[in-house]
């Protein structure tokens, strides 16, 4: 489907040349052209070429040491050295190769998640589909926050307008119309009743048709991705490298430095080069990048599976430093299931329970209950057997439909149909529609309208909609909306407020003409007739979320668009306050920055609020050292999703621009998945210090034995053979287990780390110190207790070295893991208990198994000697027990 200039085709000429109609394609239709054109999606560019990765494990700072020793060792003569170097350096590449791949076909698989659906109309039916399902020629439904899922060409449009900045640059919306235009060759900024791959719908609804899909697109053509699901790295994982990078480059240093003092007391070179080759070996930590990946992939599938998604990576660490949650309050920590229940209208008060269905209502009743249905964009359906509505749409509207389907108005939506409308933006908080009056009214309440040919009905919060009314209908009559009024229907607009009621205003306007810019024309001069209130009851697992939260140290805030005691209500239910303070947008818009600073550290209910508001009280917040969260889901929402350190967008409600701006989408849209994200970060967190602690303390042993050693009369007390096994080992298999623990009892009763912390505190530092030079102590003092200076032939002294500095290492790491209290309980963390058998395991074969024996030049122990060396392990695990019992005192 060729055509590049489908802005000059008139819609039914578009519809003719992509062979559909106004009700959609076929599914045999749909069939075919899914066969010719293929899924609607952009060949992936983006993505990391995996040679690439293999070749960036080996220019790694540590691999590069690796194979200078590699070098070394061959020019010594020794070759298994050499070998066994080498093989390493690939393992650990491979491992590191395998860990990065896997990483990011997961970062794709979320992505592929996080597709986006679209509304389509498909043999005169609106479905959902995902935007790849698309073809040429579907009839797409486009509102406020799409992102255009391909390029079309408008057959509506209602007040749409586009962002285009991926495709123009240009970053104003641009309003578009569904009329032909004539100049042919028009840049694409030009085309103005076409949308295309990409951009986003800001404002208004449209319907257009399918002109190019995937690689056919405008995009497509200039191939950018759509949706860049970024693996960025987190801090501490920069953090890391650059550790990483320091110990290799201080390991190369002091075998260097080592090297050259041997030599120059006179030491064998070869002796030299190779106990400098030792050393460097024994410094580099060559699991560390591998379990860092491991362990951020994994806590970031746990979130998953608590209906957490995480689009960026570094997310899944900051969320564990997180000090406040911002959230929106419906959908979030309430249900988002109206129902309307009362309507307050100036002379009446009807409680919507009590109305019977089809008995005389007054017209005043039956006049508001149908503006409510008018001003509408959802629909009902119904199950005629259970007498049961189903809605599609907005739940607040559904409501509306909902009231007036009980209250059996039939209210002639044929005879009234919609010819303009003003959308709802929360912005404004209100919408409008322009109805055309029927010729022949049908009676009722269509008698006061008489003498007009259109109706604008307009429903919104009724603080905003008292403004821009003028007049007021009380008994079947227009009267003055007097001062006294006003007050008569904000405090019953308050009276219902308070109880945590959603109210929504109804009004209505006369017009003689059809309105040329609804913007201007309408929302002004009404006719107010009154207001009705639903109720939207709390989500159950939230109250004990927030309590939570409160535990753990993090405050939660509540930032709504609803009327300020409504907000305050739910929120004193939900224990998110225990007073009636709550700041409203219009204070909020008084305060000063610092006077924001102030308040935000009191306030913990923010309402009607616009998006812009977030963006301050996210500023204010952070100014004073918080690491926000904050929920959104509406386009206007992204600049504060965004600004966050977290932006969590919703999975149902959310708008695909809000999406694409987050770190995380709520795939329940509750509030309770956030704190459970949290306490999965903290987690994540927890588990990447377990293991730099083990590993560092683990290299500081094998150095000390290393350095030491010469004092004793030993030049190599491992060789690097050795000392590579024993990180593969322990780094890699143990620091894996590790890092795979589960959630400490307190994770979620202790407050939040400070996201500017070290690494390592003082404490932690502390037994990195302790701990390493306690393995190397005990692991070389065996070796020096089995020393035989009159059989230099006997390897069972460094043997002992080599099984000691193994088993105290899984004491240690025994010792670091997530709830000790049950020292050998396999019920916490299996892979950890299966890889310290695996480990001890592969040191015994390497101790006893004869070929790998001879490789590593060991000599097999006798039972007492392994005894004493396995005791000296537990050994580490009781110092460790010892350490907390101190420092709990
Ligand atoms: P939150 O920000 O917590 O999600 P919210 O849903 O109340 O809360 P908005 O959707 O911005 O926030 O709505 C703000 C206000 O706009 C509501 O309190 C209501 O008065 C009005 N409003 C909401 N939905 C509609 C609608 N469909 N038509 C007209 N007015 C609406």
């Amino acid at each position: 489907m060729i055509n590049q200039n489908w802005h000059t085709l008139s819609g039914e000429e578009t519809l003719e040349a992509l062979q559909t109609s106004p009700a959609g394609l076929s599914t045999e239709e749909i069939a075919a052209r899914k066969e010719k054109y293929g899924p609607n999606e952009l060949q992936e560019k983006g993505g990391k070429n995996p040679l690439k990765m293999l070749w960036e494990q080996f220019t790694q700072t540590m691999v590069l040491i690796l194979l200078a020793a590699a070098v070394i060792s061959f020019f010594l003569g020794e070759t298994i050295e050499t070998i066994a170097i080498l093989a390493i350096v690939v393992l650990f590449a491979v491992l590191g190769f395998v860990q990065e791949f896997r990483a990011e076909k997961a970062m794709a698989a979320l992505k592929k998640m996080s597709v986006p659906t679209v509304r389509v109309r498909r043999g005169n039916k609106v479905q959902e589909i995902a935007a790849p399902e698309l073809v040429p020629g579907d009839i797409l439904l486009l509102e406020a926050g799409n992102i255009i899922p391909a390029d079309m060409r408008l057959l509506e449009s209602a007040s749409l307008r586009v962002q285009e900045a991926a495709l123009t640059g240009e970053a104003e919306a641009v309003e578009k119309f569904s009329q032909a235009l004539e100049i042919e060759d028009l840049p694409l900024g030009d085309r103005k009743n076409m949308a295309y791959l990409g951009t986003n719908v800001t404002y208004g609804r449209g319907v257009g048709i399918v002109t190019g899909t995937g690689m056919q697109t405008e995009l497509g053509k200039i191939a950018t991705l759509l949706q860049e699901v970024k693996n960025l790295q987190t801090p501490l994982q920069q953090r890391l490298d650059r550790l990483g990078k320091m110990l290799a480059l201080i390991g190369a240093g002091a075998a260097a430095l080592m090297l050259g003092i041997g030599v120059l007391l006179g030491e064998s070179p070869e002796e030299m080069f190779l106990t400098a080759i030792s050393l460097a070996v024994a410094v580099v930590p060559e699991g560390l990048p591998a379990v860092v990946t491991i362990t951020l992939a994994i806590g970031a599938k746990r979130m998953l599976k608590r209906h957490a998604l995480i689009r960026k990576l570094p997310a899944a660490e900051t969320l564990g430093s997180v000090t406040v949650i911002c959230s929106d309050k419906t959908g979030t920590l309430t249900e988002n299931r109206m129902t309307a229940t009362t309507l307050k209208l100036p002379d009446q008060h009807v409680e919507l329970e009590d109305l019977q269905e089809k008995s005389g209502h007054s017209e005043t009743v039956k006049m508001a209950l149908c503006i409510g249905a008018w001003c509408n964009d959802a629909t009902l359906s119904t199950n005629p057997e259970h007498e049961e509505f189903t809605i599609i749409g907005d739940p607040t509207e559904g409501a509306l439909l909902v009231a007036a389907a009980r209250a059996g108005l039939q209210c002639h939506f044929e005879n009234m149909p919609r010819v303009g409308e003003y959308p709802f933006d929360s912005d404004r908080k209100r919408m409008s529609t322009v109805h055309r009056l029927p010729e022949n009214s049908p009676g009722s309440f269509f008698e006061f309208w008489r003498d007009t040919n259109f109706m604008a009905f307009t429903k919104g919060s009724v603080d905003g909609l008292l403004e821009i009314s003028s007049h007021i209908w009380v008994n079947g009559q227009t009267e003055k909306l007097s001062e006294a009024w006003l007050n008569q229907m904000q405090q019953a607009n308050e009276a219902l407020a308070r109880e945590g009621v959603r109210v929504l205003g109804l009004a209505y306007k006369t017009l003689s003409e059809l309105p040329q810019k609804p913007e201007a024309d309408l929302e002004q001069d009404l006719i107010f007739v009154g207001m009705i209130g639903m109720i939207d009851p709390p989500r159950a697992a939230v109250k004990p979320a927030v309590a939570q939260c409160r535990k753990a140290g993090i405050r939660p805030i509540m930032i709504t668009g609803d009327h300020p005691l409504t907000a305050a209500a739910i929120a004193r239910e939900l224990g998110i306050t225990e007073n009636f303070k709550a700041l409203n947008g219009e204070a909020l818009l008084q305060l000063s920055e610092e006077e924001l600073r102030e308040a935000v550290k009191e306030v913990s209910v923010f309402a009607r609020v616009s998006p812009e508001d977030k963006l301050r009280i996210i500023s204010a917040l952070q100014a004073n050292g918080e690491v926000v969260a904050m929920t959104g889901d509406g386009v206007n929402d992204a600049p504060a999703l965004k600004k966050a350190n977290i932006g969590v967008a919703m999975g149902i409600t959310g708008t695909d621009v809000a999406k694409e701006a987050s770190d995380m989408v709520l795939l329940d849209d509750n509030f309770a998945t956030i704190v459970a994200a949290v306490e999965e970060g903290r987690v994540i967190y927890d588990n990447l210090l377990r293991f730099i602690k083990f590993s560092l303390g683990g290299n500081l042993g094998k150095v000390f034995v290393m350095l030491a050693a010469p004092l004793f009369g030993v030049h190599i007390a491992l060789r690097p053979l050795q000392l590579l096994w024993l990180n593969l080992l322990t780094d890699g298999l143990m620091g894996l287990g590790l890092g795979t623990e589960p959630a400490e009892k307190n994770t979620m009763s202790r407050p939040p780390r400070h996201p500017d912390q070290p690494v390592l505190t003082a404490p932690d530092l502390r037994y990195v110190l302790w701990s390493g030079f306690l393995i190397g102590i005990i692991s070389l003092g065996t070796g020096y207790f089995y020393y035989d200076p009159g059989n230099p032939q006997d390897q069972t002294w460094q043997t002992m070295i080599f099984a000691t500095i193994g088993f105290t290492q899984i004491g240690n790491a025994f010792g670091l893991r997530a709830n000790v209290k049950k020292p050998f309980s396999v019920k916490t963390n299996p892979l950890f208990m299966l890889m310290t058998f695996v480990t001890i395991g592969l040191q015994l074969l390497a101790i006893y198994f004869p070929p790998l024996q001879k490789t590593f030049g060991l000599a097999p122990l006798t039972a007492q000697q392994l005894g004493i060396s396995f005791g000296l392990g537990i050994l580490l695990f009781i110092a460790n027990g010892l350490e907390r019992m101190l420092n709990k005192k």
